[in-house]
């Protein structure tokens, strides 16, 4: 069997190939290739053929497939403080107090800061305006934060807002102030969220230091996220040449935003200095992090004086245009298990070191290493196809588009999706994935070398530790997960606050950043490019799918214990006291990107009545929930049972070059149960999605996992319970409880 399919090359040697083959050198070259150019969505053809012709190389055949997508350019863009001047109507006039420049400083030290394919600081799907108010500071824009204001009577229609970056997908903050009447959005980079190596304590900034370089920019999309990712003119198919198109009115914002530097930031904020109450008298998720008081900045929240207001304008050029991925396919042995691994390739700016182009340099030396197995006489087991995705940053594109063109044969047949976006821009592995999968990436990250270790010989696994994050949104991997119900994985060196200022979105974001302070010795990208390869070979290569159902239901449990305590916090009369402190950053963003639990839900012990008005009591409520949890404890059992069917035809399929060709008949039923097997593990996931989709986001069709409504970035379990409980529509929760229930005994059917 080690040598199934007749492929010449065994799975230990395949491992040893994955391991051996990718380079520093060649990730090296691959990142300065990458980074030499435009390659903004619709604008990178020259890439996405120049990455055809190199897997072709490899040897892995490769097509680009193109989508017609509608999405904006950059026009024009004036961000002004003005100021009347004079004493009475008649002879008063504005005076311009402050033009913000809206440009990163051309550094002579990083020659891609100046290539004259530079993007201009905008936003992806931001409204064209021309807007003129009153400021107000909006911290980091959260739902949260918005209900604070609210609360402190701060009177936001009409009015300009300033917010940082941080915590949610900015186009949220942009969606939550449009719904507040506000005119528009400025968004800087504090650098007080930047971690240990700051200015402010003494650390010299990018080129000559690891600290932000002060006139850095973070562009990015501010499309509704939470609404349906993809081109939001064809939400739910292909925007291939002709179709019918949508109207975008809810998916993309009205108002317009714009993205700023925090040198351009501080003469807009010190306005506000003296101007209503002071970020201080709020709660302590507004004063954490800031970072511009050394700067003179008293984080006044407004709104300022009548006379002292904020004009954006801004100028997008909304146009339908190709864009390309790429696609490569091996074939393998079995045509209807397929894993597919992907990366997208455009980037807002013309270097993107990190995000995208540490990952487009993996996935080549993940394919250059594949292709190295080919020449040896690999036959893969499995098909595995690997993607170049464009139009990620404005949305997801590329991805979406493919995934919801391809639907009925991804359904069938696709195993597992690994994505990688920005593989290197810190030392510290991080990992995303659907429980399933959580093993293989143990399995992988064991058997690599940590670049970074505190004792001889860790593994990436000994440093990292093992936490993996549920899967939320801002890459490729939302139409795979969240959609189509594709068990999928997400990874990467990410920074830490010890680490150096990553310039995220920015025109730093390059070459020479990364061989300064990124990744010099290229030693990351090599890292992940071995434990991408050996995470796809083992999906691709291995006999019986190594997946563990267990760690799934062991997961549901967990999700449903976590909606049991946020009853019961909510229930407790200490529900809104909460140390920060020893909370992480997931908990807040996901507690802050939340509504607050204002719970009508009947406290009353003593009697379990639903009340008159169908609000369930909240008795009724928790036998709801225990009885899911009996639903998921059968279906334990039955994963439990799953597992070690596999492991027992795992064993057995490995000592199948022991038997005598007499026993052929019992070879041929061990095929079929592996077969079976696999069958069930593959279609598992599919058991979670209802057709419906989430209240409000029919696109999302998952009910364990989701963006978080309010986060963007970080994930929701059970979206659709937790939002209803969060808007305390009891009646809609019991019927979420209803709906996983079903799910839970559909996969129990199905294994
Ligand atoms: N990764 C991109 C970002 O965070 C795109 C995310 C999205 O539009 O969903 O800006
Ligand atoms: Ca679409
Ligand atoms: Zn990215
Ligand atoms: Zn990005």
């Amino acid at each position: 069997w080690s040598g199934h399919g007749r492929s010449k090359v065994s799975y230990d040697e395949l491992r040893q190939i994955i391991l051996d083959t990718p380079s520093r050198e060649k990730a090296r070259e691959w990142s300065k290739y990458y980074t030499s150019g435009a390659h903004l969505a619709g604008k990178n053809y020259s890439q996405a053929a120049w990455t055809r012709d190199k897997w072709e190389e490899f040897g892995v055949k490769s097509d680009i497939v193109a989508y017609d997508v509608y999405i904006n350019y950059p026009k024009d863009h004036r961000l002004a403080l003005l100021e009347k001047k004079g004493e009475d109507e008649a002879s008063s006039s504005w005076k311009v107090a402050f033009e913000a420049s809206l440009v990163e400083d051309v550094l002579d030290k990083d020659p891609t800061s100046g290539l004259k394919e530079s993007i201009p600081t905008f936003h992806g799907y931001s409204a064209s305006g021309n807007v003129t108010g009153p400021l107000v500071y909006v911290n980091y824009g959260t739902f949260q934060d918005f209900e604070d204001l609210r609360k402190a009577n701060i009177s936001l229609g009409g009015k300009m807002a300033i917010a940082r970056y941080g915590g949610i997908f900015r186009g949220l903050k942009v969606k939550r102030a449009q719904e507040l009447g506000m005119l528009g959005v400025i968004i800087y980079t504090d650098p007080g969220d930047d971690g240990e190596l700051t200015e402010e304590k003494g650390v010299k900034p990018y080129p000559d230091g690891p600290a932000r370089q002060a006139s850095s920019v973070q562009r990015g999309s501010v499309q509704f996220l939470s609404f349906a990712p993809g081109d939001p003119t064809t939400p739910g198919y292909p925007s291939k040449p002709g179709v019918p198109r949508a109207p975008v009115d809810a998916a993309i914002p009205s108002i317009p935003s714009i993205p700023i530097s925090y040198l351009d930031a501080l003469p807009i904020l010190k306005a506000l200095n003296g101007h209503g109450p002071k970020a201080k008298d709020f709660n302590q998720y507004w004063t954490r992090n800031t970072g511009l008081k050394y700067k003179g900045i008293e984080y006044n929240i407004g709104p300022t004086p009548d006379d002292v207001v904020v004009n954006l304008y801004n100028e997008q050029e909304y146009t339908t245009t190709p864009l390309w991925n790429v696609i490569g396919v091996i074939n393998g042995t079995i045509p209807d298990e397929v894993i597919i691994v992907g990366n997208h390739r455009d980037a807002w700016i013309a270097g993107g070191a990190g995000d995208p182009n540490s990952g487009s340099a993996v996935i080549n030396e993940v394919i250059r290493s594949f292709g190295e197995a080919l020449k040896l006489g690999w036959k893969p087991l499995r098909t595995v196809v690997f993607a170049s995705w464009d139009g990620e940053e404005y949305g997801l594109i590329g991805s979406t588009e493919w995934v919801e063109e391809y639907l009925p044969w991804l359904d069938k047949a696709n195993v597992a999706y690994v994505n990688i976006d920005v593989g290197a821009s810190g030392r510290h592995f991080k990992a995303s994935a659907a429980p399933l999968l959580n093993e293989i990436i143990y399995a992988a990250t064991g058997a690599v070398k940590s670049p970074n270790q505190t004792t001889a010989g860790q593994s990436v696994l000994d440093v990292w530790g093992g936490k993996i994050s549920t899967m939320g949104s801002g890459s490729d991997f939302t139409a795979f997960q969240d959609f189509a119900g594709i068990p999928s994985i997400d990874i990467g060196f990410n920074p830490y606050p010890e680490d150096a200022v990553y310039h995220y979105h920015s025109n730093y974001d390059s070459f020479a950043w990364m061989e300064k302070f990124g990744d010099p010795e290229f030693v990351c990208h090599q890292t992940i490019a071995q434990i991408l390869g050996l995470i796809t070979a083992h999906l691709v290569d291995v006999p019986v799918i190594p997946f563990s159902a267990k760690a799934y239901t062991d997961a549901l449990d967990r999700y449903v214990e976590q909606v049991e305590d946020k009853l019961d916090s909510a229930l407790s009369p200490h529900a809104n006291e909460l140390d920060i402190s020893s909370l992480s950053e997931e908990d807040i963003t996901s507690i802050r990107g939340s509504h607050r639990l204002t719970s009508q839900l009947s406290t009353n012990q003593t009697h379990n009545h639903d009340h008159d008005d169908g609000t369930p009591s909240a008795a009724s409520f928790k036998k709801a929930l225990r009885s899911l949890h009996h639903k998921i404890s059968h279906l334990s059992k039955k994963a439990k049972s799953l597992d070690t069917q596999a492991k027992a035809l795992a064993e057995a399929i490995n000592h199948i070059d022991e038997l005598p060709w007499w026993k052929f008949p019992k070879i041929i039923r061990l095929i079929f149960a592996i077969r079976s097997v696999n069958t069930k593990y593959k279609l598992l996931e599919r058991s979670f999605l209802y057709s419906e989709g989430l209240d409000g986001r029919p696109w999302f069709k998952h009910v364990v996992f989701a963006p978080g409504l309010w986060t963007g970035y970080a994930g929701a379990v059970f979206p659709g319970l937790v939002e209803s409980i969060d808007a305390s529509d009891w009646a809609n929760a019991l019927r979420w409880v209803d709906i996983i229930g079903v799910c839970v005994e559909r996969a129990g059917r199905g294994i």
